[in-house]
């Protein structure tokens, strides 16, 4: 079947429940209201020229008018492009041009696109509505191609199938407790042009027929007083939206959150340090989940197990099959021997490369699909991990990141965690720089807390106290703020020059 057949499933049992809030513009939609406005914007997108299988972008914030949207693509047999309304239109541009979108819904031009506007309220005239044609794409076609790599490297197109999407979908659904229940209103904050978002964001509460409550942008106050106005019970999160939060009054936090009966985060790694600050503040623990969008994209969570357990990501989803692997290449999907010292990815310790395998994986790369899952249907992602002896997941980092001091490995997430414990930090992020002696050396760049002092030194003492030589940082600078990405992650690149902080 089609992703869009989730709308109209939604539009058929739960027609005047509320689909959607959008806390920016006011619009509220019912499902009903939003078939109908997701038939309108198919019809206006057939008339501007689209066919089966032509790539569409969608440059929107997280709103009723991306749901609309996405919807409106898929319903007129399109392949949905997500494109970052906050990045220059330049960069929008040159995604349309390597998929070849020639239509792009937003609202505003892209280049030499045909911009469609999404209709957003039901029709007037019966006939501006458009047939409730049935889509004749599905299963292994393309429903989405979603460009990546804020924090690695150049973009690449990863290819979603519906099969891919509604196998994702599914697999969050068949958790118990479920992440989304009809009855639920579900804060999303997260971007929509990103898979977090969208997955877990959008089709999910659209295939529970929940209510959804959209902010394009997240402000830790207004996303506090957005939870309590609209009583939200389901918060979607990144690690930078809980700090964030953290940093609020605990009153103020207990009180926006009391209709709140589960947070979840994912996209890049959640400090214990949180963890225990929010839940001081609310009772509420925050589940974290792992994902990547070539798994369409979650692939372990917390939520399996029930409990949060501080540095973990849970285990996989029913459905979805982990393995760590070896590093060198060759072998894909056999699994980690603990009692084996030589079946490691690094013997030194213990650790892997987390392959996965599932229905919900991608097709590949754009344009021809290369490097997708292999013959036996592992992907290896880049993340290198361990399982702890419970069986749960833990990320150390990806192999990329790895600092390489002297030839012995640095994960810069272990020294993240020790530099983190000092009270008076609220962020730290690590790097390596070059170096003539030792080849990279460990840079720390830190975000203190409010008001706090502290000195470079400190913060190596701190470090030299718990941590083996090699990874102690030499360097050590001071900033306000690490620069993010859409959904929270560090970008590293930006952080490597001296003077280059916080500018990325
Ligand atoms: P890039 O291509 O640089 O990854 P992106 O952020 O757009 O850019 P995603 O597919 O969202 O791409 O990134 C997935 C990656 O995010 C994972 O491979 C993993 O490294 C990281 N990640 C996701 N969830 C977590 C988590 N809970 N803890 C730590 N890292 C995480």
């Amino acid at each position: 079947s089609n992703v869009a057949d989730l709308a109209a499933e939604a539009a058929r049992t739960r027609t005047d429940r509320l689909a959607l809030i959008d806390t920016a513009t006011g619009t509220t939609l019912t499902w009903g209201e939003l078939e109908l406005a997701v038939r309108a914007t198919a019809h206006r997108l057939r008339e501007a020229g689209v066919e089966p299988g032509d790539r569409v972008g969608v440059r929107l914030p997280t709103s009723a008018a991306f749901a609309v949207a996405f919807f409106a693509v898929l319903r007129a047999d399109g392949v949905v492009v997500p494109l970052n309304p906050q990045e220059p239109a330049s960069a929008s541009t040159a995604v349309l041009a390597d998929c070849g979108a020639e239509v792009v819904l937003g609202d505003e031009s892209l280049g030499s696109a045909t911009l469609v506007e999404p209709v957003l309220a039901a029709p007037e005239r019966p006939g501006d509505a458009g047939s409730p044609a049935e889509p004749s794409r599905g299963g292994e076609d393309l429903a989405a191609l979603l460009y990546t790599s804020g924090t690695t490297g150049s973009p690449r197109g990863v290819m979603l199938s519906h099969r891919a999407l509604l196998a994702g979908v599914a697999q969050l659904r068949s958790l118990t407790p479920s992440p989304v229940e009809p009855s639920d209103r579900v804060f999303v904050a997260v971007p929509m042009h990103h898979v977090y978002g969208l997955g877990p964001g959008l089709l999910a509460p659209t295939a529970a027929g929940a209510t959804l409550v959209t902010a394009p942008r997240f402000e830790a106050r207004s996303a506090l007083s957005d939870c309590l106005n609209h009583r939200v019970t389901v918060v979607l999160g990144v690690p930078a939206m809980y700090v964030a939060m953290a940093a609020r009054p605990a009153d103020e936090l207990g009180e926006s959150l009391s209709t709140v009966r589960l947070l979840v985060s994912g996209a890049a790694p959640l400090r214990p340090k949180v963890l225990a600050d929010i839940r001081a503040a609310t009772g509420l623990q925050i589940f974290e989940g792992y994902g990547l969008t070539e798994a369409a994209p979650v692939v372990t969570s917390t939520l399996v197990t029930g409990y949060a357990k501080p540095g973990s990501v849970g285990r996989p989803l029913p459905g979805v099959e982990v393995r760590l692997v070896d590093g060198d290449g060759t072998e894909s999907g056999v699994p980690l021997d603990p009692e084996d010292p030589d079946d490691t990815f690094d013997d030194a310790d213990g650790t892997g490369l987390v392959a996965v395998r599932g229905a919900n994986l991608f097709s590949g790369y754009w344009p021809d699909g290369a490097h997708g899952p292999d013959a036996d249907g592992w992907f290896r992602t880049g993340d290198v991990g361990y399982v702890d002896t419970d069986g749960d997941l833990h990320l150390v980092d990806r192999a990329g990141d790895l600092v390489i001091v002297n030839g012995f490995n640095v994960y810069p997430h272990e020294v993240e965690g020790v530099i983190s414990e000092l009270p008076q930090v609220r962020e730290a992020a690590v790097v390596g720089v070059l170096d003539e002696h030792s080849g990279e050396a460990v840079k720390a760049v830190v975000v203190p807390e409010e008001g706090a002092t502290l000195s470079e030194q400190q913060v190596i003492e701190h470090c030299a106290a718990r941590l083996a030589g090699y990874k102690v940082p030499t360097v050590v600078s001071f900033t306000d703020a690490l620069p993010l990405s859409a959904t929270g992650k560090v970008r590293r690149v930006g952080l490597r020059g001296v003077d280059a902080v916080g500018q990325d």
